[in-house]
Order: C-alpha cells, then sequence, then structure tokens
C-alpha cells in the first residue's frame, strides 16, 4: 500500500519560535518551551502507557534549540538549550499535532 506523506517542510527557521513552511505553502510556529515540553521521547513520555513523566516545571522557561538536524525526510531532531537531545518530532506531528500557531503568508 502506497504511503503519501503529506508533511514536507520546505524551509525551517528559528526567530524567537520555531517556523516551519512547509512544501504546500503553510506556515506554522511553534513556542520553544511549549514544544520542549511536548518532547515525545522515552525520558518524557513513558513508552507504555503513553503517560507524561516530565515535569513542565523543570523545563526552564527560556529553554531553546541549539542545533536541530533533519532525520531522513520524516523527522526533526532538537538539541535543547537544557541539554535535552533525545526528541524526535516527526514532521505528521508537527503539522498536526504539536501545539503550534497557523500564520498567513501575505
Ligand atoms: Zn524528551
Amino acid at each position: 500500500m502506497a504511503f503519501k506523506r503529506k508533511a514536507i517542510p520546505k524551509d525551517i527557521f528559528f526567530d524567537g519560535k520555531m517556523n516551519i513552511v512547509w512544501k504546500d505553502g503553510a506556515h506554522t510556529s511553534y513556542d520553544y518551551w511549549q514544544l520542549r515540553t511536548s518532547c515525545p521521547c522515552a525520558g518524557c513520555v513513558d513508552e507504555i502507557t503513553g503517560e507524561k513523566i516530565l515535569d513542565d516545571d523543570t523545563v526552564p522557561k527560556d529553554v531553546h534549540p541549539v542545533r536541530s538536524a533533519y532525520i531522513g525526510n520524516y523527522a526533526l531532531e532538537i538539541l535543547w538549550s537544557d541539554d535535552h537531545d533525545t526528541g524526535i518530532y516527526t514532521f505528521d506531528k508537527l503539522r498536526d499535532t504539536y501545539p503550534h500557531e497557523v500564520k498567513t503568508i501575505n
């Protein structure tokens, strides 16, 4: 069965928020702290129960990405300023699931 991926980023940039411009022209932006506290890794979310382990209060309010890298063509790995680097954010979830704002491009 063919799987067609719709969430393909064209450009990712950081300007106090993380911004993704998608191939279909949509533009979404992400608050750093919200994105950090949505980290899906096994250290932040229980892999079996899906329950969140991370205590949001332990994440500095000024947390920001230090480095980011594409993982294949399906996800983004972010190294955060609090030294957390195990989070892999899939583009599908960035597009639909993680807290974001939809921007309009003029
Ligand atoms: Zn994590």
